[in-house]
């Protein structure tokens, strides 16, 4: 019989749906980096999130290890370079969170736009600041997607729904039934809301710089839900404290743990801990996805 090995939680649902595919599965969460490398030799399955880290020595450990799975999006915890050298095939869960950061970054847009999270730390601190807590509606304003994508639609869906002008820009697409499709400059300039949601590579490492701040409508609200180092922290740092950026809202950061640092002080700012993922729906979603497809796949291999 064929064995999985699960290092991170993963939902109940996908660990029982291997076990009744006819798979042995281990469910060890709180193992070491050494502890896996002693057992991962037994075997032919591997399942993580983002805690565990497979290293090119713990795939190496893997002696009959078939496949690897990751419940949930990003590869960066993997060496997949390693893997594919071994012919071991690296699965993950592309779709299973949209919904959730899509309905994150609403919150955000309308969070900023009402200042909900300042004014409920100043009336938690006994104020009653009605004045300084005026906003804007999301009604009539553009709204700017930076790639068009699962989750880049999924938002414009819904901003549509609140009656948002929405315009998108990616380098892959030209045309869209969902978004008017413009340039990047164009995107920068019109938007009163910016939000991005592409991979972090070297064509979108800090492609908001100061000088793409600087060309800015004044007020505009920068939303980062995709990942750290798409945005120039400093440079936003800067658009806030000039005035350009109304406010600034991330889910993901350069520095993760430790983003105090550069936006810290920022009275504009809303921030949450990488959090976009991170909801019951889309939790099960990964669990019972990732056993579907890694079981699919050591049926294919035994056939
Ligand atoms: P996707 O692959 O469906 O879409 C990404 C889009 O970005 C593609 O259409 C691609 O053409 C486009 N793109 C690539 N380079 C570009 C560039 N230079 N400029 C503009 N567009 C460009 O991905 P997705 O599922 O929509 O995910 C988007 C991002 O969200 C990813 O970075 C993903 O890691 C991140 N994400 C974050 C969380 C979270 O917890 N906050 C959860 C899931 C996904």
């Amino acid at each position: 019989m064929m064995k999985v090995l699960i290092t991170d939680q993963i939902h109940p649902e996908g660990v029982s749906y291997i076990r009744k595919q006819g798979f042995e599965v281990d469910e060890k969460v709180d193992l070491s980096k050494e502890d896996i490398k002693k057992v991962i030799g037994d075997y032919e399955g591997l399942i993580v999130r983002s805690r565990t880290k497979v290293t090119k020595d713990v795939i190496e450990a893997g002696k009959k290890l078939l496949v690897i799975g990751r419940a949930g999006v990003g590869l960066d915890n993997i060496d997949t370079e390693t893997a594919r050298e071994r012919n071991i095939k690296v699965l993950n869960t592309p779709g299973v969170s949209t919904t959730s950061v899509a309905e994150l970054v609403i919150g955000f847009m309308i969070s900023a736009a009402r200042h909900i999270p300042q004014a409920t730390a100043s009336i938690r601190s006994g104020n009653w600041e009605k004045e300084k807590f005026s906003g804007i509606e999301l009604a009539g304003k553009t709204l700017g997607i930076v790639g068009l994508g699962r989750i880049g639609n999924a938002v414009a869906s819904r901003a549509k729904a609140f009656d948002m002008e929405t315009i998108g820009y990616d380098p892959y697409i030209t045309k869209s039934d969902n978004i008017q499709v413009v340039d990047f400059d164009t995107l920068i300039r019109k938007s009163d809301f910016i939000t991005f949601h592409v991979p972090l590579n070297d064509t979108t490492k800090h492609m908001i710089s100061i000088n793409q701040v600087r060309k800015m409508k004044k007020g505009v609200i920068v939303i980062n839900a995709a990942r750290g180092g798409i945005l120039d922290e400093k440079a936003l740092k800067q658009g806030l404290d000039e005035g350009i950026i109304g406010a600034v809202a991330l889910d993901t950061f350069e520095t993760e743990k430790q983003f105090m640092t550069v936006l810290g002080g920022e009275e504009n700012l809303i921030a949450t801990p990488h959090i976009g993922a991170q909801t019951e729906e889309a939790q099960k979603r990964a669990g019972i996805e990732i056993g579907e497809v890694v079981v699919e796949y050591l049926k294919e291999i035994r056939r």
